[in-house]
């Protein structure tokens, strides 16, 4: 359905409501059907408070629900069947207009359909908190701030701090001020340092009738394959096509998505841009601002709920024209759409791993169809649904074959470190690759996908090791990581921690040793040997908010150092002066039980490898292994990620593994495992007879986490239509199990995590 044909049915369904108003015989009550955020998968009945007036389709209302008073959404209007109305409660309402319309509500509709979820969680899912919560939508007209003619004299006497900072840059920018979105996103937070002169009478907010800012930049003349790629994306701009852009980092990409947008914002329309939560740096939206000359608004998951609801309202009524965002912005409206992008496409944080388990990319191309607008979904190493769907003529693959600029693609070596002595889990070919890249005054990156001290803790006399008591089951012990130089133990799976011990539990001995390097032990060595240079840990345990990671790598600059840190390192902030980078520790990750391991190996591996050498200097990267010829390495060397994926997608259609096959996993959790496991048994009774493989119920790859036994369900079918309606048609009579309710269970289609 395109958007006219939405906005038709939008107008029927005004003029069919006028009837009412006639005069004659009383028509039957009027009842609003609500969609509410609760786990039953049906609507609520409920009566207007003024029937001659009745909340329409998408909008808010706010009604009793048991003891509780939620907040719903209107989602249709039916007539009370007898004459018992006084049996049903009262809705309020909360919005005069709609909500959510159109187009947005339609798709959001399909997505309950298809994730097999409350129509009502859907929803609650898409909407901010604060318009979830039923807060009014705010008011989103341009505002800008300035200095007062009091903040200018007083600006001098300030104290060097953030206020200062913020008056300098506001007195810089004149009588005009700074438009709000350019001055607060999205991670420099300046707006306490806003408020407090805000309460002092230094600055004012004021609306603004213009959109100050640059006037568009001019970026660097296309070379042929994004001139190929800029033209086909252009060419699709009267409808849906789907366009996959697969280009090594540095290829140009992020140029192709900006002159897209520039065309799209031309033609008057609005463009969305889905990045990982990662690849929301400042450098982009700098970027991305200074060459659109037009605000860029944000949405990612720092935001505060105010925040979020003003993106979300800026989008509604027109006044956001390009909006950058984390997984959520996806369920953005975007009434006057244009162009929609994905940026790192393959990245699995677009799906969502709890409550309503969609996927964001998925979505998108769900979106794009429905608004009749082109996508472009972009990576240096697809998602191999992705590339199946180019294969398939589902969308059209575009390459960028070289890297644009002068930049040459890195070189990789192997260093087989079998029989080497290592130290920290780094080899003496990594040290003094480091130490040479250091001399000549470069960077140097260490990744390795494992935080902590070390992985494990064991006693050198008897065998025992530290394992996590709340997720070890007798099949298979789950180490605890050593952390704080081996002071603490702590669970990755739970959190689960505690101090580590002093002498072995079972044998009394005191040789307990960490085994293995994670990124605090590594960060130690390269302390102990590169003492002059600074060494800079990143992963999750320093970097509680995301404005942490930005400030640590913008003091760590552009001088010569260290970096060592998991995989927040193999995307985000650009770093141009970084020249080597070695990769630790993969080896687990080429024997996994996970039939997607490879592939996210191998993406992991190329995006961690295209950091190095970005800019004017060669690019290496060390790959220690103790599997030099395992074929996945050997196929990567020698074949890239394009004859990887080949290989890859051979394999899996051999197998029967998506994209060749449409899985659905269903997960149970309960402190017993027959209990957990009866559930399941009940719900592969409901769909055995429908023609689907079903493997299951088996324990989970992890049997049990924080104390839970995890069973699961695998259905499995090559037709992706045969699972849905399989689904459909079972998942009420799942839903009513008495199993159901001893159990923590849920429903995962098109999972990405088997875990
Ligand atoms: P990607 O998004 O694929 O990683 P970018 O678009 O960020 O690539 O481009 C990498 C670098 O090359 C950027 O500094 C960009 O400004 C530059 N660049 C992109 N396209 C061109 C071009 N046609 N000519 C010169 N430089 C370019
Ligand atoms: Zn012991
Ligand atoms: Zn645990």
């Amino acid at each position: 359905m395109n958007a006219r044909s939405i906005a038709l049915q939008a107008l029927t369904q005004v003029v069919t409501r006028t009837p009412r108003l006639r005069l004659g015989p009383m028509p039957p009550p009027l009842l609003l059907h609500v969609a509410l955020p609760v786990p039953v998968p049906r609507l609520f009945d409920y009566l207007p408070t003024d029937p001659a007036n009745p909340a329409p389709v998408g909008a808010r209302v706010r009604v009793p629900f048991g003891s509780r008073v939620l907040v719903g959404v209107v989602t249709g209007h039916g007539e009370v069947a007898h004459a018992d109305a006084s049996a049903l409660r009262l809705a309020e309402p909360i919005d005069t207009a709609p909500l959510l319309r159109g187009e947005l509500l339609e798709s959001l509709r399909w997505l309950a359909g298809y994730v097999h979820a409350p129509l009502g969680e859907v929803l609650a899912t898409a909407l901010p908190g604060a318009l979830r919560h039923g807060d009014a939508l705010p008011e989103t007209g341009l505002h800008g701030w300035r200095l007062t003619e009091a903040g200018a004299t007083a600006r001098a006497t300030l104290r060097k701090g953030r206020p200062r900072t913020l008056a300098d840059l506001l007195a810089d920018a004149g009588a005009d001020g700074i438009e709000e979105s350019t001055l607060f996103d999205p991670l420099a937070q300046p707006r306490d340092a806003a408020r407090a002169l805000l309460a002092r009478g230094l600055v004012e907010r004021v609306t603004l009738t213009h959109r100050p800012g640059p006037q568009p930049g001019v970026g660097p003349v296309p070379n042929d394959g994004q001139r190929v790629a800029i033209s086909a994306i252009d060419a699709a701009r009267a409808g849906f096509a789907a366009f996959l852009l697969d280009g090594v980092t540095g290829s140009g990409k992020t140029e192709v998505y900006l002159q897209a947008i520039a065309t799209c914002l031309g033609r008057g329309r609005q463009a969305l841009v889905l990045v990982p939560e990662i690849g929301l740096t400042p450098q982009l939206l700098a970027r991305f601002r200074t060459r659109l000359g037009v605000p860029v608004h944000v949405l990612h998951s720092q935001l505060s709920d105010g925040e979020r609801a003003r993106t979300w309202a800026a989008c509604a009524n027109g006044d956001a024209r390009v909006v950058v965002g984390t997984r959520s912005a996806v369920f953005l409206p975007l009434p006057e759409a244009g162009l929609i992008v994905v940026d790192e496409e393959h990245d699995t944080s677009y799906k969502q791993l709890d409550g309503i388990r969609y996927h964001a990319r998925d979505f998108a191309l769900v979106r794009a169809k429905a608004l009749g607008v082109p996508v472009v979904l972009g990576s240096a190493t697809p998602s191999l649904e992705s590339l199946h769907n180019a294969r398939g003529g589902r969308s059209m693959h575009l390459h960028l074959r070289v890297r644009a600029g002068d930049a040459k693609p890195p070189q990789v070596r192997v260093v087989d470190v079998r029989k080497r002595s290592l130290e920290a889990g780094l080899s003496t070919e990594a040290f003094d690759a480091i130490a040479a890249t250091l001399r000549a005054g470069g960077q140097a990156l260490v990744f390795k996908n494992r935080r902590g001290y070390a992985p494990v803790l064991q006693c050198h006399d008897c065998g025992w090791s530290a394992n996590c008591p709340r997720c070890s089951a007798p099949e298979r012990n789950v180490p605890m990581t050593v952390h704080a130089a081996g002071r603490r133990l702590q669970c990755h799976h739970c959190g689960h921690r505690k101090p580590a011990p002093n002498a072995c539990p079972d044998c009394g001995g005191l040789a307990l040793q960490p085994q293995g390097a994670g990124t605090e032990r590594i960060e130690d060595a390269l302390i102990a040997r590169f003492t002059d240079v600074p060494v800079l840990r990143i992963d999750r345990g320093t970097t509680g908010r995301r404005d942490a990671l930005e400030t640590q790598l913008a003091t760590f600059g552009d001088a010569p150092g260290v970096l060592v840190g998991t995989q927040m390192l193999a995307k985000g902030h650009d770093l141009p002066n970084l020249r080597l980078v070695v990769v630790v520790g993969i080896d687990e990750g080429l024997f996994s039980a996970d039939f997607r391991a490879p592939e996210k190996l191998a993406q992991l591996l190329i995006q961690v490898a295209g950091r190095a050498g970005r800019a004017a200097h060669l690019g290496t990267v060390l790959l220690q292994t103790h599997h030099p010829e395992h074929p996945l390495l050997a196929t990567l060397l020698s074949g890239g990620y394009a004859a990887f994926a080949d290989a890859e997608l051979e394999a899996r259609e051999q197998a029967g593994f998506p994209p060749f096959a449409h899985l659905a996993l269903v997960r149970s959790e309960a402190q017993q495992v027959e209990v957990a496991r009866g559930f399941l048994d009940g719900a592969r009774a409901c769909l055995g007879s429908h023609d689907l493989d079903l493997h299951g119920p088996l324990p989970a790859p992890m049997p049990r986490r924080a104390g839970y036994q995890r069973v699961q369900l695998i259905v499995s079918s090559p037709d992706r239509r045969r699972l849905h309606t399989a689904l459909d048609a079972t998942m009420h009579d799942i839903h009513a199990l008495p199993a159901a309710r001893k159990v923590r269970w849920s429903l995962d289609i098109d999972p990405v995590d088997l875990y």
